[in-house]
């Protein structure tokens, strides 16, 4: 069968997490599948090869693609953190959830003006990625590409931080 709707398959629907009514995508069968996670992480590539020095991925599922994105490439990778968690945060930006606040940080090792690929696994209403692109933004570095294994495209997030490369549409 195609590899990516096997890999798609491999998406685990979890109903009622992390709370009542939310329908779960729990992306972690898929990480554990060799020929799964080597078909996702290309297809994410694919339409920046050779275009970004650097992957940034936002805590913590966009960490684990970062990784993959970054040996596959052979470019290095930015963790965006959540509040607290960085010794040196060079930038901070806060944005507003479903419910509250969320605040995210980096550190800046790279020269001013470093394209980098943006990643993490889903996209939702937007609001994680359009905070990180900000980020990258504010410390002067320019983020060529967005990309997510899965978007839920009912929420709109292409409209907050588009355009996003995704692999898979629900
Ligand atoms: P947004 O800011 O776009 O509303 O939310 C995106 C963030 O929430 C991402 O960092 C993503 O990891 C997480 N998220 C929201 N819904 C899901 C889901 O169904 N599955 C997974 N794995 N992550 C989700």
């Amino acid at each position: 069968s195609d590899p990516l709707e096997h890999a798609e398959s491999l998406i685990a629907l979890i109903p009622d997490f992390p709370e009542p009514g939310i329908l779960f995508r729990d992306i972690s069968p898929l990480l554990a599948d060799a020929a799964a996670l080597h078909t996702v992480i290309e297809a994410i590539v694919a339409p920046f090869a050779r275009e970004f020095d650097v992957v940034a991925g936002v805590e913590a599922r966009g960490f684990l693609i970062a990784g993959a994105v970054a040996a596959a490439s052979g470019v290095g990778m930015v963790p965006i953190r959540k509040a607290g968690k960085l010794p040196r945060p060079a930038a901070s930006i806060s944005y507003d959830l479903e419910y509250g606040q969320a605040t995210i940080e980096m550190a800046d090792d790279l020269p001013r003006g470093t394209r980098v690929l943006l990643v993490d696994d889903v996209l939702a209403t937007g609001g994680t990625l359009r905070a990180a692109q900000r980020l990258l933004e504010g410390l002067g570095h320019r983020t060529v590409g967005t990309a997510v294994l899965m978007e839920l495209s009912d929420l709109g997030g292409q409209d907050v931080c588009g355009p996003v490369h995704t692999i898979f549409r629900v």
